[in-house]
């Protein structure tokens, strides 16, 4: 019968399909009826259309601290890469990019060689172990970095998105907020970020890689250009870093950064192994970091709004708009529910039970996500 179907109907059911969730969840409601809601998967091989809203919702959330700023107030586009752990193949991204030599004694072309791109250039010799493990400890790279630049613009707000470089290590990319009174020349946030140190889980220090970059943006049209980068790199979010070519990393690196990632102790095996002086990981442990690379942290991550204990005074967080997913969640939820009473008499619409019922759903979801098998991909979001 879908034979019969013209073009432009045969579309509009490739739309509605994609919009339709691909593993729904069905909720018992307070009623004893059964009522279907979307599985909010991130990643798009597990839902295309909860996929595309778990995007739309951190892409507005990230707008909303940009286009709804005061007109004092200065951005800056911060992009942290982790260190080197060995030559990686240089192979350009676009056939007009500038063909250097690479290290291997080749100069790339774009078109034949992007199967090497971020390749190890000694495949054996490659620093494997240090990329899961700088992976592991980035986050609190990122912690002591976001505290030495509140010591110098104390009402800094920031969104941060981190993504995967071919070579299979994090990169960091911050948007930045601060009142133009506090703004900080380049040069100076450059040093900032060029000498922070961090102590990782096992004691090491961890630095940012050479290639620190620091745009200072103006809030018209520069911002906007900010955002639109942002927003491209939000896209990383729906792919799954257990499979490597989604997450862009070489198939060659894969499989040796997955089996580094799987013998080093992620922060939970070595609080547990506290005292017995190993740094291995526990046998069977489950934790996401040994599936993602050495990655446990969230994949976006916003400064929330915070009240200080002694002077009362507040801070809004990035969202100027007080814009958050549980916020846009609700909205979805009390959206569902207004659809499904409308249909009920009024008297039964009461508030008590629109609370009620939206209470069990989000119940039932949370029982059901705690029963999910663990998922492979990146970073679970908060
Ligand atoms: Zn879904
Ligand atoms: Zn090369
Ligand atoms: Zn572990």
């Amino acid at each position: 019968m879908i034979d019969d179907l013209s073009a432009s109907e045969r579309l509009a059911l490739a739309v509605r399909e994609e919009r339709r969730c691909a593993r729904p969840v069905t909720v018992q409601m307070p009623d004893g009826t059964e009522q279907q809601v979307r599985c909010g998967s991130r990643l798009r091989d597990q839902c295309v259309s909860c996929s595309k809203l778990v995007v739309g919702d951190w892409a507005a959330i990230l707008r909303s601290g940009v286009f709804a700023a005061p007109g004092a107030s200065v951005f800056y586009m911060v992009t942290l890469t982790a260190p080197s752990f060995g030559r990686v193949h240089r192979v350009p991204r676009t056939s007009g990019s500038p063909n250097r030599r690479c290290s291997c004694g080749v100069v790339h072309q774009s078109d034949v060689d992007s199967h090497l791109r971020g390749v190890p250039v000694d495949l054996d010799g490659y620093d494997y172990d240090g990329t899961v493990r700088w992976n592991r400890d980035s986050s609190r790279l990122w912690d002591r970095t976001r505290s030495r630049l509140r010591v110098l613009m104390p009402r800094m707000q920031f969104a941060s998105v981190r993504e995967w470089q071919a070579r299979g290590a994090l990169h960091h990319h911050v948007l930045i907020r601060v009142p133009a009174s506090e703004a900080a020349p380049r040069e100076k946030l450059r040093g900032v970020l060029a000498s922070v140190v961090a102590t990782g889980y096992e004691g090491t220090r961890v630095r940012w890689g050479n290639q620190v970059d620091v745009r200072r943006l103006t809030p018209d049209g520069d911002a906007a250009k900010a955002i639109w980068y942002v927003t491209k790199a939000l896209s990383y979010l729906g792919k799954a870093v257990a499979d490597g070519s989604a997450a862009n990393v070489p198939w060659q690196l894969t499989a040796r950064l997955s089996r580094a990632a799987s013998l080093m102790p992620c922060p939970t095996c070595l609080s547990r192994s506290r005292g017995r002086g190993t740094s291995e990981a526990r046998p069977g442990c489950p934790l996401p970091a040994h599936r993602r690379q050495g990655a446990a942290s969230a994949v976006v991550t916003v400064s929330r709004p915070t009240t200080d204990a002694e002077t009362g005074e507040t801070s809004p967080g990035w969202s100027l708009t007080g814009l958050t997913r549980t916020a846009q969640r609700a909205a979805r939820a009390a959206w569902a529910l207004r659809q499904r009473f409308t249909a009920l008499p009024v008297e039964t619409t009461s508030i008590a039970t629109l609370a009620t019922t939206s209470e069990s759903i989000g119940n039932s979801i949370s029982t059901w996500q705690a029963l999910q098998p663990p998922r492979t991909g990146p970073p679970a979001l908060p």
